[in-house]
């Protein structure tokens, strides 16, 4: 099959029409050849390049990668957060709108197209975003009941004072907070609580997607624990899909049910979390492994990856990952891997040693069984 022809069954496998209409779970969010560039011309340098996901209702996707690799730009692009240079350069990002399916109000929406009256519709009310510094986020100047009261009255002018308030005080408890927080400024208060108050903000309206970008980056391991506790806990009694971006692999893996790895902008595994961070397939996936200490199970050496992340407008030819792969073989210099399909537990991988289909060339660290073909694991 020819690297055009692989990477169109992954893009119609992930957005033809007859998967919106017929594939359980329902999609909440489904990206085809989502491209953004920066700056335009020959000047132009693509930071998400052709990518295809998507994430059902009520599930997590992990997006992984090193600082530079595209995560933020990838989902600041879809929720038209962006600004110049920034242009989204091709691709289509369909969104779901409605709490359910068998909600009559529900619509197919295109965010690449939607105009700014539809994007303000849907945001915080369908989908929210919780930036990766509470404190820069949040206005110092403003006390957090009054951020609160601020989104209630903006988005539910149907709500009286005493009403507002009272959902607000529900929301700090969610999120383990006491109301008398309510009348702290942001900066009264610990990373950890910062925090919680964005998560609790993000949750206010009842979105079905929220976007978490590194929310637990600046805080300790033990605040960032109880986050991700929290998190999950959250999502299981609402039911809301999550996208959760990080540098750190295995923070996804008890958390979201399916990982994607990006670098250079481009989508280099995709798979169930627990198949990905048990046998993963792809050189770059399995050097972010061992570039930090896992969170449960054996310890092991970590050995980093070497060099580092390219220049967007000097990329390598052929594998962006060539010059740092430790497996790199001569038509890695030559030819970009596309994206293609690896298994039936739905994994992709951007990688000739796969592609090439001699299993006997696969590193034997890179072929490891998958948790699900020895013990019929579910992934996640
Ligand atoms: P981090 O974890 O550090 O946020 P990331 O994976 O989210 O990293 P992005 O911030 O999306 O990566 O950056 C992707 C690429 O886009 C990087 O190579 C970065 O240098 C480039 N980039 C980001 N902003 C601009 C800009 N305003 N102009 C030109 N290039 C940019
Ligand atoms: Fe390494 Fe080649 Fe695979 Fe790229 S395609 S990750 S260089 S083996």
């Amino acid at each position: 099959m020819s690297t055009d022809a692989v990477e169109q069954v992954v893009a119609d496998e992930a957005t033809s029409p007859e998967s919106i209409a017929t594939a359980a779970p329902t999609p909440v969010l489904q990206l085809q050849d989502f491209c953004v560039d920066y700056g335009v011309g020959a000047r132009a340098v693509r930071a998400v390049d052709r990518v295809n996901l998507r994430v059902d209702r009520s599930k997590v996707l992990g997006v992984a990668g090193e600082s530079g690799s595209g995560k933020s730009t990838l989902v600041y692009g879809f929720t038209r957060l962006l600004r110049a240079p920034a242009v989204i350069s091709g691709g289509s990002a369909l969104f779901t709108a409605g709490p359910s399916r068998e909600d009559s109000g529900e619509e197919l929406i295109d965010l690449v197209g939607a105009d700014e009256a539809t994007l303000r519709r849907l945001r915080w009310t369908q989908i929210s975003v919780v930036l990766q510094s509470a404190l820069n986020a949040l206005n110092p100047v403003v006390r957090v009941g009054t951020l609160f009261d601020a989104v209630y009255r903006a988005h539910r002018s149907d709500m009286s004072r005493a009403e507002r308030r009272a959902r607000s005080v529900e929301l700090l408890s969610l999120v383990g907070l006491n109301e008398d927080r309510l009348q702290r400024f942001p900066h009264e208060l610990s990373g950890g609580q910062r925090q919680r108050i964005m998560i609790a903000l993000a949750l206010a309206l009842d979105p079905s997607l929220v976007i978490m970008d590194e929310p637990t980056t600046a805080l300790d391991v033990v605040t960032q624990r109880e986050i991700l506790n929290k998190l999950a806990e959250l999502r299981a009694r609402f039911g809301f899909a999550m996208i959760f971006i990080t540098h750190d692999l295995s923070l996804l893996v008890e958390l979201a049910d399916e990982i994607v790895v990006m670098y250079a902008g481009r989508l280099v595994e995709r798979a169930r979390a627990r198949d990905l961070y048990e046998s993963p397939r792809h050189p770059y996936t399995l050097g972010l492994l061992n570039s930090f200490p896992p969170m449960h199970g054996a310890r092991h050496e970590l050995t980093g990856i070497p060099g580092s992340p390219p220049d967007l407008s000097q990329l390598p030819s052929g594998c962006a990952f060539q010059p740092r792969c430790p497996y790199a073989m001569d038509r890695c210099a030559r030819e970009q891997p596309p994206l293609a399909p690896l298994d039936e537990a739905g994994r992709y991988v951007a990688c000739w040693l796969h592609v090439a289909g001699e299993h006997a060339t696969v590193p034997v660290e890179l072929r490891r069984a998958a948790p699900s073909s020895r013990d019929g694991g579910s992934g996640a």
